[in-house]
């Protein structure tokens, strides 16, 4: 089972002179992105940053990223990964925590949809919704 977590992404801007200069600032590139997982790591890269005269900016924003595993079985104990025959179905749902993936297995006889990350109380995708939406990738 997967989840959503919430981290910081800090685009480091370079200025200018420093783009090809110094390789280990960005190898030529003008930008970098990095991830900062506590506001501890955010603290360390802001501060790093406003003390690097090679910075022209860094603006941070807070995004979702899918950590943990995948779901490899059906809540029968179908393998999803299989043959071309079994494999299962997924399709993506957006919603304000990020959004959900629907497996829906691919075994005969097999009805189960698996919603990953699961649908917490704040997310705005219906449970629902999402089993409709993804059954309908099931081949008739
Ligand atoms: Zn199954
Ligand atoms: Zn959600």
């Amino acid at each position: 089972m997967s989840e959503w977590q919430a981290v910081w992404q800090v685009t480091i801007k370079y200025a200018d002179s420093a783009r090809y200069l110094d390789s280990a600032a960005g190898g030529g590139y003008d930008r970098r992105e990095v991830m900062a997982e506590t506001a501890v790591q955010l603290r360390k890269i802001v501060e790093w940053a406003r003390a690097n005269p090679n910075v022209a900016g860094f603006p941070y924003r807070r995004v979702r990223v899918r950590v943990g595993d995948e779901p490899e079985f059906c809540r029968h104990g179908h393998g999803y990964a299989g043959g071309a025959a079994t494999r299962a179905r997924h399709d993506w749902t957006d919603c304000v925590c990020g959004g959900h993936f629907a497996y829906v297995c691919g075994w005969p006889d097999c009805d189960d949809v698996r919603i990953d990350p699961p649908v917490y109380a704040d997310c705005d995708a219906p449970d629902a919704a999402l089993v409709a939406k993804a059954r309908r990738l099931r081949p008739s």
